[in-house]
Formats: C-alpha cells, structure tokens, sequence
C-alpha cells in the first residue's frame, strides 16, 4: 500500500514536471515566434515604395507619377505574406507543443526514473524489515502471554522462558546490527588506500577463528602479498560474511580454503567451502536482501535473515568490484571476490 501510494505520487510528480518542460519548450516558441512575426512584418511593411519612388525627374522636370493601384497592390500583398506568415507560427507553435509534449514526458520520466527506483527500493527495504522484525516480536509476545497464562512457574520453567526470551532478543539483536549496517553502507564514503590482501585476509579469518573451531573446521589460506586499492574495514567485513555463510551453512569437521591471485589488474580472492551448497534456483537471487534459500530456512541454527550477503555486495559495489558465486549443491560452494590492484 505505502509503496503504491508512492510510485501514485511519482506519477504525479512526473505529469507535473513534463508539464513544466512543456511550459519551457512553449514559452521559448511563443517568445520566439513573436519576435520572428514583428521583425518579419516590419520588413514586409518597408516593401510599400515610399512616395518619392514615383516622382521622376527629367531634365529640370518633375513628373509624378503616383498610383493608387500600385500602392493597393502592394498592401494586399503584404497583408496576405502577413496572414500567411502567422499562419506557419501557428503550425509551428502546434508541432512544438505536440513533440514538445512527448519530449517533455520522456525527460520527466528520465528524470524521476532513478529516484522512482529508489524510493520504491527504500519503501521496499522498510516494508520487509518491518516484516522480519515482526517474526521475533510475535515468538517473544507468545512466548510470555503463555506463561503468564500459567497459574504457577517454576523457578526451572522461569529459567526456561528467560532463555528463550533472551534467544529472540539476541534474534532481534542481529537483524537490527545488520538492518543498521544495510542503512549506514548508503551515505558511506570509502577510504581506498593500498592494502595488502594477506592482512585482511588474516584479520577476517581472526574474527571467525571462535566459531570455525567450536565446528572444528579449519581454514587454510593461500594468499600472495598482493597490494589492493580497498577500503580496509569493508573488505574484511566482506570476507567475515563469506567466512561466517561457510561456517555456517558447512557440516563439523571440514575445511575451508581461501585462495588469492591476480588478473591483469584486479585481485582475486576465492573462499571456497564444503558445505550444504545452493542450489541452481537459488545461487540468482542469495544477494538479494532478506532472501534465504529454503534449506537455510529449515536450518535450525542458521540464525541469518539473508542480510549477509546483501551487505557484501553493496561494498564490494563500491569498490567497483564485483563478487561471484557459485555451487555445487550438497558439495559446496565458492565465493569470489574481484578488487581492483592498486
Ligand atoms: P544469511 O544471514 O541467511 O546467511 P546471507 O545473505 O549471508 O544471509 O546469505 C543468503 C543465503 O545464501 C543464505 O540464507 C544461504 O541460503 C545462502 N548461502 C550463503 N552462503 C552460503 C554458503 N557458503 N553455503 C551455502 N549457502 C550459502
């Protein structure tokens, strides 16, 4: 509804702003008309031959001879170059408000088109925050109106409810953390500087070390000293999501690799995993925002909310980079990330 009403008023936006190119375009052919008709019909005007054209002189004798009918002739003329004259203005003026018009609409519409997208991308964002923001507040309400429903609790069944209050709130926790960092990546503005790719790769790898060993996996890195051109804290936030989704979606006990390499002027940097993998429908939309492949959803200790990948990908965006994935379902998956060198 809320997006509707907006692209409702983009529309309107975009009449009202091809109505004023429209206005510009007239006022322009008019104003240019105006002065084309007077200066033209003065110049006809002085085509009338003044009186002395008809006095002659011959000799030390002056003859006159003025017609009437000349001078008529004359007028007739230069009424009718006149009427033909505005004429061809009006079916100028018509042609200019005709194409005009259509010129008028195609540039609202090129115009409004970037901010159209974006806001309905903006209202789009804040209609699906509000809906996975729901899904925890809804569990958390439940939770607690079944328990007051009770009688008497425990100390035992308290602790119960205390727990699983607190697992919705650390929920609700990392969906805000992700929303707010969605958000703030829009007015971002990076600080590319020369990085050396092995550091950032060992600082991500530091940030995920915790959960990699309570799975017991391992991560081995093959990263040249390559220098990129990169915003620091962005690119290893880039790398801890990749690193965090193959902890995540990959079963106890196996690896991860992570490789480096360069090609021509951009740097590659390939984590591949041996995890659950994406399946061919999936591996499309996985940097959508808010989208979770299905067998994530069922994942009962998957706790993401498919900002992750999103969020990569906005900063690898800004880094004029890009960002690849592919996988092979039930054997894993491989991301790769393309920055440039410095
Ligand atoms: P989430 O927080 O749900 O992990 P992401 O945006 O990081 O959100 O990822 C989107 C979806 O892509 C995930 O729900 C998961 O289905 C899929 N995905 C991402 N990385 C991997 C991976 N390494 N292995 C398998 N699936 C993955």
């Amino acid at each position: 509804m809320e997006v509707r009403a907006i692209v409702q008023n983009l529309k309107a936006t975009t009449t009202r702003l091809a109505l004023s190119y429209l206005a510009i375009i007239m006022v322009m052919s008019i104003g240019f008309s105006v002065v084309f008709y007077h200066t033209s019909s003065r110049e006809l005007g002085r085509q009338i031959p003044p009186a002395s054209a008809f006095r002659e002189f011959s000799g030390n004798r002056l003859t006159v001879n003025y017609s009437p009918q000349v001078t008529s002739f004359f007028e007739d003329r230069i009424a009718q170059g006149r009427q033909n004259l505005l004429i061809r203005l009006f079916v100028l003026n018509m042609t200019a408000l005709a194409g005009g018009s259509v010129v008028s609409y195609y540039l609202a519409r090129r115009t409004l088109q970037p901010i159209e997208e974006n806001m309905e991308a903006q209202a789009q964002f804040v209609s699906d925050a509000s809906h996975e923001l729901r899904t925890p507040l809804t569990a958390l309400q439940t939770l607690n109106e079944v328990a007051m429903r009770r009688p008497k609790i425990s100390t035992h069944e308290a602790k119960d409810l205390l727990r699983q209050n607190i697992e919705e709130v650390i929920k609700l926790q990392t969906l805000t953390d992700g929303l707010l960092r969605l958000a703030q990546r829009d007015g971002v503005q990076l600080k590319l500087a020369p990085v050396l790719a092995h550091e950032i790769v060992a600082d991500a790898i530091n940030a995920v070390m915790d959960s990699a060993q309570a799975k017991d996996m391992t991560i081995a890195e093959t990263v040249p000293k390559i220098k990129l051109l990169a915003d620091q804290p962005g690119l290893t936030r880039v790398l801890v999501i990749l690193l965090d989704n193959a902890i995540k979606y990959s079963p106890e006990h196996s690896a991860i690799t992570i490789d480096g390499s360069q090609q021509g002027k951009t740097a590659l940097i390939t984590i591949r995993d041996e995890g659950t993998g994406i399946s061919a429908e999936d591996l499309p939309h996985i940097f959508d925002r808010f989208y979770r492949a299905d067998q994530s959803r069922s994942t009962q200790h998957s706790h993401g909310y498919g900002i992750g990948l999103a969020l990569a990908k906005k900063i690898i965006d800004q880094h004029n980079g890009e960002i690849i994935a592919s996988s092979m379902p039930g054997k894993g998956s491989s991301f790769t990330v393309k920055v440039p060198l410095v």
